[in-house]
């Protein structure tokens, strides 16, 4: 008895992994097509400087209008993605996308500063095709230069040199490179050093535990300490309450970005209009309820 249980289980999870596998295909297909029929957006999420209270910039960051499964976030997708390799096609569009943007942004806005940030991915990275799709695209004047790469710190510590060089090359380029989720990795703050970067973002688990966990407090304190010795900025991820806020600001952190100042938007002009921080009252989020 007991063994047939064992093989009626097993069964069903041969079935499982089947249907799985099956679901991944369909998916890995549908994906293909995607870029090609035009079912990918860029939702835009501001950075507002902490100094002045102005938004200083966006972050785009990718969705999937799917056909039958509705809006899907990045962690729906990109790991497939990265797998198949249609990251790379992917990457290009994003690319292709904030350049027009940025295009549209300082044709039409007066005395226009802003700055958009993608992201790539380490399959990204380790192929030259980025270079290519950031110059092939990239706009003549003062747009051309608006353009920030996202790199994760993980990514960095894993393959230094051939991320690094690509990281210089896109710095002669006119491109700003940011560390993401710094902090979040294995590497020290001394590594920090050796990046070839422009801004640092903290990693938003650290901003989650501001006014809560010294520890947290001491290693924002830390990044922020570091980037101002290394003439980079400082961007908070995640802040999700008035007292992250107020921390930030106390830690001389440069900008930051998160619910409580913006939520990503696919209506860019939500996101460029924002006024000032401090005409704006802030959506407190309802405090979290502990369940023992
Ligand atoms: P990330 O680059 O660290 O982006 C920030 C993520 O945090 C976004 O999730 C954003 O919606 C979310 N977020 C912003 N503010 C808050 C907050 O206050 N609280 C919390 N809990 N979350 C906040 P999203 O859009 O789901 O993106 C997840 C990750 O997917 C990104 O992390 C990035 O690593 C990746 N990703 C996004 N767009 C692209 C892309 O175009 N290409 C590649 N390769 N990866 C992308
Ligand atoms: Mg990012
Ligand atoms: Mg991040
Ligand atoms: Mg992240």
């Amino acid at each position: 008895r007991a063994k047939e249980g064992g093989k009626a289980r097993s069964e069903l999870f041969d079935e499982r992994m089947q249907a799985q596998a099956v679901d991944s295909l369909q998916t890995e297909d549908d994906l293909a097509v995607a870029v090609a029929q035009g079912q990918l957006r860029l939702h835009y999420q501001p950075i507002i400087d902490l100094r002045d209270g102005h938004v200083t910039g966006v972050e785009a960051l990718l969705r999937w209008e799917h056909p039958r499964r509705g809006l899907l976030q990045p962690a729906d997708f990109v790991p497939l993605a990265e797998r198949s390799g249609l990251i790379v096609e992917i990457g290009k569009w994003v690319i292709d996308e904030a350049w027009r943007t940025l295009e549209h942004w300082y044709a039409t806005i007066e005395d226009c500063h802003l700055t958009i940030a993608v992201n790539v991915s380490r399959r990204q990275l380790a192929n030259a095709e980025l270079l290519d799709a950031v110059a092939s695209s990239q706009p003549t004047g003062p747009a051309g230069s608006a353009l920030l790469v996202e790199v994760s710190e993980e990514l960095l510590v894993a393959d230094a040199n051939a991320g690094f060089s690509t990281l210089h090359a896109l710095r002669m380029m006119g491109v700003r490179v940011a560390v993401d989720d710094f902090g979040a990795g294995v590497s020290s703050l001394a590594h920090l050093q050796t990046m070839p970067i422009d801004h640092v973002k903290v990693d938003r688990h650290f901003v989650a535990g501001l006014g809560r966990h010294r520890q947290d407090e001491a290693v924002v304190a830390g990044i922020i300490g570091m980037a101002k010795n290394m003439g980079v900025g400082v961007v908070a991820e995640g802040v999700e309450s008035s007292d992250q806020l107020e921390a930030l600001k106390r830690l001389g952190c440069d900008s930051a970005q998160g619910f409580l100042l913006g939520r990503p938007s696919a209506d860019v002009r939500d996101v460029v209009d924002l006024p000032a921080l401090e005409s704006r009252t802030l959506p407190e989020p309802p405090r979290s309820v502990v369940v023992r």
